[in-house]
């Protein structure tokens, strides 16, 4: 088995606990399950996930370093609190300063394989099995969502884009803001714009689509703080 390990050339892992209990909390994060805010309880979660405490301090911090816990002097970690306006707006004037110009390299860059690929995403968002309930229906949209947008960010190819973003989180923040919001039809049909012009091979509109599409969602989420 080592052997085997070494001559595939994979690393090995002495993170993987703390990479499972990692996903786990963002899991729980996600689903509201901890909710914005609410303390996070180290021996708790360690108890639940039958994994020692230092862990869970490990993933903690690691979420800590990534904004989506804080931590307090005695009072220990809790789940950040719900995006406010500044916050927001913050992260999509980012947005719209990188995701256009991703989108418009993602044009140059496409190939029929890498257009059959968010095609089926975006149809998969559109038709997707019937959530539970409305929580269950916005983490849904966000994920497929945040995968849709990171995908095209990854055939634009610029690295730093792609991973800026992703180390945004913005699916988290903003599934927690959906849930003030409306779900959106618009969503997708701005993305079936997007995807037009990536049919059309046109990275000009390709650009202006997503720029759209940004300041749309972004104009629908401020919704929720008023
Ligand atoms: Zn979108």
């Amino acid at each position: 088995m080592e052997a085997l390990r070494e001559n595939r050339g994979a690393p090995v892992r002495p993170q993987s606990v703390v990479d499972s209990v990692y996903d786990s909390i963002y899991e729980r994060l996600m689903s509201l399950a901890i909710a914005p805010g609410a303390r996070i309880p180290i021996d708790v979660i360690a108890r639940d996930l039958n994994v020692s405490q230092t862990p869970v301090r490990e993933a903690l911090s690691r979420l800590e370093r990534e904004g989506l816990v804080n931590k307090a002097h005695l009072i220990g970690y809790s789940a950040a609190p719900q995006f406010g306006r500044k916050e927001f707006e913050d992260l999509f004037n980012f947005r719209l300063l990188v995701e256009p110009e991703g989108a418009r390299l993602a044009a140059l860059n496409m190939t029929p394989a890498a257009l059959e690929h968010i095609e089926a995403i975006a149809a998969d968002m559109a038709h997707g099995a019937a959530p539970v309930d409305r929580t269950s229906r916005y983490s849904r949209f966000a994920r497929i969502d945040a995968h849709f947008h990171d995908e095209i960010m990854r055939i634009g190819g610029n690295e730093v884009i792609r991973s800026t973003l992703f180390n945004q989180h913005v699916h988290l923040h903003l599934f927690r803001l959906m849930f003030h919001s409306r779900v959106t039809q618009e969503a997708l049909e701005e993305h079936e714009n997007l995807l037009a012009a990536f049919r059309a091979g046109d990275a000009a509109a390709a650009e202006q689509a997503m720029r759209e599409h940004i300041q749309r969602s972004r104009d629908r989420l401020m919704l929720a703080f008023e």
